[in-house]
């Protein structure tokens, strides 16, 4: 069978490095693997219109700032196709045709859906394109006949509503689309990056983020600011690693490497933590030493993202070309969708055979 990759950002703003430990650097390391027959990666601006109809021009300014993230990072255009989701009309289609498959009662259940009508105050106004963006996100990953999609946990949701569909649609008219499997980090610090005020999801909506694009003085202040264990008073203190985020961002971002390059003194994050649970370590030292590994690592993204940002209208015709390339495959879909539900009228001879006997034979 083919290996297919999809995944992709609403651009609701710049990403962040929760985005970055969570599902980018998954999709970069797999792209460089060669595995992948087809690697899809969607900036979900219709998706974003959903929960924010009353200002696209915040949709609009954004795309291209998560293209450039995405360039800086190392997504390659030559083996990544980057396309932009509304301009796919077939994604519209299929959604269309697979809302007939999910009830409104299931749709109710789904608990990242619930988390986000909270969080935004939607309650009673719910607008309807929002309520069952679940099933638009099915549309996208099976129009492109993806096997894998790496993304963080809040997406398990998602993934389990479009497997659903998928069993449905081929129980009911015929094995047709290809089941998606959730690629999820590997590591537990990754899967739902805190946010820098230690909220539980480190998110664009609730403003608690560290950006890609951040330059050194920001990520140092919102580093030396962040939260870690509230009892930990003096350096003799034992601490606790439970909820403290400054130790979950170096489970997310350190690498072997920075112990000898920025902490020496230590062998490995095991026996940093051994001490700081023991007592006589300060949060300033381990603040300091994240902010370096912050530095290390987003350093070389943010000058690559400056060097995209010399050639604007290159990055807008890449997303052109992407966009074109992604289409058709979503048309090859929706052509066999259409033809396993019997909607495919005009391609249909043995319909209009059967409708013409129907009149000669009396
Ligand atoms: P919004 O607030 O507009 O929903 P967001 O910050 O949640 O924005 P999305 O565009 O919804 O970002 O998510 C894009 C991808 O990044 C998804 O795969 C999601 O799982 C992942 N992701 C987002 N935030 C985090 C996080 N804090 N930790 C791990 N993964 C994350
Ligand atoms: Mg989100």
């Amino acid at each position: 069978m083919r290996k297919v990759m999809l995944t992709g950002d609403r651009p609701t703003g710049k990403l962040h490095v929760g985005h970055y430990v969570g599902s980018l650097r998954r999709r970069v390391e797999l792209q460089n693997t060669g595995d992948f027959d087809d690697i899809f990666i969607m900036i979900a601006d219709a998706q974003a219109l959903t929960d924010n109809a009353d200002n696209p021009e915040k949709v609009r300014q954004n795309i291209i700032e998560v293209a450039l993230d995405y360039l800086a990072c190392g997504l390659d255009p030559e083996k990544s196709t980057i396309l932009i989701q509304s301009q796919i009309p077939e994604l519209c289609e299929l959604s269309f045709y697979y809302m007939n498959l999910v009830t409104v009662s299931r749709l109710q259940r789904n608990p990242t859906v619930k988390s986000e009508i909270q969080m935004r105050n939607f309650e009673a106004s719910i607008p309807v394109g929002f309520f069952t963006y679940p099933i638009s996100q099915a549309a996208d990953i099976t129009a492109f006949k993806a096997t894998v999609v790496p993304v963080g946990e809040d997406q398990m949701p998602m993934l389990e509503q479009t497997k659903e569909i998928v069993h449905k649609f081929n129980s009911v008219y015929g094995e047709t689309l290809v089941e998606p499997k959730i690629l999820l980090p590997e590591n537990q610090a990754c899967m739902r990056l805190p946010g820098t005020d230690g909220k539980a999801k480190m998110s664009k909506s609730l403003g608690n983020c560290i950006y890609l694009s951040e330059e050194p003085d920001e990520i140092k202040k919102k580093v030396f600011s962040m939260f870690t264990d509230p009892n930990h008073i003096r350096i003799e203190d034992p601490g606790s690693l439970e909820g403290n985020t400054v130790f979950t961002y170096l489970d997310a971002f350190c690498r072997p490497e920075y112990f000898p390059e920025f902490l020496p003194e230590y062998e490995n994050l095991d026996e940093l933590k051994a001490h700081y649970q023991r007592g006589g370590l300060g949060d300033m030292k381990v603040k300091r030493f994240l902010n370096n590994v912050l530095q290390a690592e987003l350093e070389p993204i943010r000058n690559r993202r400056k060097e995209f940002q010399k050639d604007i209208p290159a990055v807008y015709e890449m997303l052109r070309k992407g966009t074109e390339k992604a289409e058709k495959v979503a048309a090859e879909t929706l052509s066999d969708v259409k033809a396993a539900m019997k909607i495919n009228y005009f391609d249909d001879e043995e319909l209009i055979k059967m409708q013409t006997a129907k009149y000669t034979e009396a």
